[in-house]
């Protein structure tokens, strides 16, 4: 009797710590789960918060290998025409500090199953160079699995999130694909919110004909920098470009013309310019330029390289017709800071002076440069 209840005894003990075995090893997991959990909530909350396209991507690749443990991450935007990048790139994204960052021109060439009605399905595999090259064009050594998971907004697959692992069995096509699902679909949903954001920010920047800056931008960019010049004690300088005659380019060859005509002048002025420079359109045939630190000699070289790259080629018409186009261009510059008055007087004085030396220039006879 005793010997039968020591034996049951023995038993229970031995299921008890196997079981406490198993209750620890259950705790562990699940606080290792909920440590992942955590980290990607982080990274929901980061991504989500991001305030700009370039924020968000530098995120993503900056954050996902970590949280997620992965080798490698890429992402492939779908971007027909080059839309996007094109914006992205006026706006100042740093392309060269993102380069895992694609473009794409269709769909198609992301290597999902389009067929219509039914969404394509993220794809989990083992990492071959040749099908994967696009995906992962610069590959770190030793990448074994990968999932391509489809980025798709409104029915539409609008790029590919692509994860590689050293790991052989990190992703395999038996796996479930729930949890790649699930970052696809924030991921979409942030890059959709962000490109939008920055593209109405590029066009409430922007004059939609020639591609500049237009003249709400301008007037808010001049009060910035002469804010600074002034702190920092540059010069600024200012160009009044206005088109000669075009009056008569719409008369004679349509408001078409007049319009590819004004594209091109756009076009020859910001060659002639530098980076720091701001070129915008003040409306009609007016565009101003915004040149920092230069004085009134450097400023009148700048105009006579632009006025000269208008007069030397002649535009050409959609029929093959040379057309020739000039400009005259007013100057003016602030060395000299007038302390007593606001940023807005001192912007409203310096354009108005380039306006006066452009009046002076049509009056001489246009095609010329005036210094105020
Ligand atoms: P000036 O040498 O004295 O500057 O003569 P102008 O003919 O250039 O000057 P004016 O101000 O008389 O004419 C400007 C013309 O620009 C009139 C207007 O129809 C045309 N214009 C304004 N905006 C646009 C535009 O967006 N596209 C086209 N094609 N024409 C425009
Ligand atoms: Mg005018
Ligand atoms: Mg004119």
């Amino acid at each position: 009797m005793h010997e039968q209840q020591g034996a049951s005894v023995r038993e229970l003990m031995a299921e008890n710590a196997a079981l406490r075995r198993q209750l620890a090893s259950l705790i562990d997991q699940a606080e290792s789960n909920h440590a992942i959990m955590m980290r990607h909530q982080a990274f929901d909350l980061d991504i989500v918060g991001a305030a700009s396209f370039q924020e968000l991507v530098a995120t993503i690749f900056r954050q996902l290998p970590i949280v997620s443990s992965l080798d490698i991450v890429t992402l492939s935007l779908v971007d027909a025409g080059a839309d996007i990048y094109t914006v992205m790139h006026k706006l100042d994204v740093d392309f060269e500090a993102l380069p895992n960052l694609l473009f794409h021109e269709h769909a198609e060439e992301l290597g999902f199953d389009l067929e219509p009605g039914r969404p394509p399905r993220p794809r989990l595999l083992p990492y071959h160079p040749v099908s994967h090259g696009m995906a992962f064009p610069q590959p770190p050594a030793g990448l074994a699995s990968v999932a391509l998971v489809p980025l798709i907004r409104n029915r539409r697959v609008i790029g590919s999130l692509n994860l590689g692992s050293r790991d052989p069995g990190r992703f395999t096509p038996l796996l479930g694909t729930d949890f790649v699902e699930h970052m696809g679909s924030i991921i979409a949903i942030c890059l959709e919110n962000v490109i939008s954001n920055e593209m109405l920010k590029y066009i409430g920047l922007t004059d939609a004909l020639t591609g500049v800056y237009n003249r709400r931008y301008m007037d808010r960019r001049l009060a910035e920098e002469i804010a600074r010049a002034r702190r920092q004690s540059y010069r600024i300088a200012c160009m009044y470009i206005d088109v000669d005659h075009f009056k008569q380019v719409n008369d004679s060859h349509g408001h078409q013309a007049g319009d590819d005509v004004l594209r091109e002048v756009a076009a020859r002025i910001k060659a002639e310019l530098r980076m720091s420079d701001a070129l915008g359109r003040f409306g009609g045939e007016e565009f101003v330029v915004l040149l920092i630190d230069a004085d009134l000699d450097s400023a009148g070289i700048v105009a006579q390289r632009i006025r000269a790259s208008v007069a030397d080629q002649p535009f050409l018409l959609p029929e093959g017709k040379g057309l020739p186009v000039t400009v005259s261009i007013g100057v003016a510059a602030l060395d000299d800071f007038e302390r007593s008055h606001t940023v807005e007087e001192v912007a409203q004085e310096l354009v108005a002076q380039a306006d006066g030396a452009l009046y002076e220039a049509k009056q001489n006879g246009r095609n010329q440069v005036v210094a105020a």
